[in-house]
């Protein structure tokens, strides 16, 4: 009960598409950290080290800063920009802030440079390196000027010489604090790629211990892993799978007539046309050369049957081959249940008999056992 009340708050609060969720609880804790401030900025103030007026003011500058970027994420505005999180934006309006609260509170300002470098550090995750460094040269042009307009208006509170040992200090911790988040950056987004690649390269070598090259179909070893755990699902659900034989006809005369590229496009295309008539549960492995084993879970000998007459007349049209031939190309097969506990070498056995007697007894045909 209170589970759900705490979902539904969460909801309410956050939405519940999780990448905005994430960008939402950033902007949430960057409000908390404003809302710290107003209320330090109020407690300065209370006790006479800033200028009242200006505090009030300041602290209703960070109402937007507290409210504004959550309503623009939580409206779904911000799907509009290029960085739908909005960190530019809400780290130059930090860097304001700050600059005017440096003015405000001249007793504590120096402690404010601290959390200028702070801001800029956040820029280590989120920002690329290039806008990194430019936002440290921004929070350094706009203390700059803040600095020299303060000591040149009032130099008795802003005293001209502490103002210059200021600029200096920001002038350089700030550019290099900048460039090492610039280049923690930068090391995020190496790693990032690398993880694609590692992946991309897994994958690749995953579809090559897998897949037959040429076709894309499951390839013999793996088509032996898959049957194995398709029998024992097979025992438990007591449900009886079908393996079927197929080899092209008279192949042999395609590759002489057409050569040897036009028989390997027969290959594909023959395995894409298998694949689009089979269900999607059955597994299509090249067996060898132009020889393919069809293992059909969960399926009556029947229903194979209508199966493999669905591929025939597909491969019977024309528009099948494209125009890379103008003969027609059969297949025969050999069919049989696979019993339960039976090993595999003994089915297909049995699917290599049916097979033979399909090519024996005039092939473009199939044979059960
Ligand atoms: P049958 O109807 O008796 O099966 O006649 P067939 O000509 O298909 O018989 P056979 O099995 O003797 O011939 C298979 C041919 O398939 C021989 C081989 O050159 C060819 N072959 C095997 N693998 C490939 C391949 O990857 N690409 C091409 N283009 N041809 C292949
Ligand atoms: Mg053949
Ligand atoms: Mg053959």
């Amino acid at each position: 009960m209170q589970l759900t009340f705490n979902h539904q708050v969460s909801d309410w609060l956050l939405g519940t598409d999780e990448r905005q969720r994430i960008r939402l609880r950033r902007t949430l804790v960057a409000a908390g950290v404003y809302l710290l401030a107003a209320l330090g900025q109020g407690w300065v103030a209370a006790h006479g080290l800033a200028q009242p007026l200006q505090a009030h003011a300041l602290i209703l500058f960070l109402a937007p800063g507290l409210l504004g970027f959550y309503l623009l994420i939580r409206s779904g505005w911000n799907l509009r920009f290029a960085d739908p999180a909005l960190t530019m934006p809400q780290m130059v309006f930090a860097i304001v802030a700050m600059a005017a609260a440096y003015v405000i509170n001249p007793p504590v300002r120096g402690m404010l440079l601290m959390l200028v470098a702070l801001v800029l550090m956040f820029a280590a995750f989120t920002l690329s390196p290039k806008a990194s460094r430019l936002l440290g040269w921004f929070a350094v042009i706009v203390l700059g000027l803040v600095m020299l307009a303060s000591a040149s208006l009032a130099p008795q509170t802003f005293d001209p010489t502490v103002e210059s040992i200021h600029f200096v200090f920001a002038a350089v911790v700030l550019p290099v604090i900048s460039m090492l988040a610039g280049d923690l950056s930068a090391m995020r987004s190496r790693l990032k790629v690398q993880k694609a690649e590692l992946q991309e390269a897994l994958a690749r070598i995953h579809r090559l211990a897998t897949r037959d090259d040429l076709t894309g179909l499951v390839n013999r070893r793996h088509m032996e892993e898959l049957a194995t755990l398709e029998q024992r699902r097979a025992m438990r659900s007591g449900s009886q799978p079908c393996l079927c034989l197929v080899d092209i006809d008279h192949f042999k005369r395609v590759n002489d007539q057409h050569g040897h590229a036009a028989g390997d496009e027969v290959l594909r295309l023959f395995a894409r046309h298998a694949s689009a008539s089979m269900r999607e549960t059955d597994v299509l492995a090249r067996w060898g050369g132009e020889e393919f084993l069809f293992m059909l879970p969960d399926t009556r000998p029947d229903e194979a049957r209508a199966g493999f007459e669905r591929l025939r007349r597909v491969l019977s049209r024309d528009e099948a081959w494209g125009d890379l031939l103008h003969m027609r190309v059969s297949f025969s097969a050999g069919l049989t249940g696979w019993r339960p506990g039976e090993p595999l070498r003994d089915a297909l056995v049995r699917a290599d008999h049916a097979l033979y007697q399909a090519k024996a007894s005039g092939r473009d045909r199939l044979v059960e056992k």
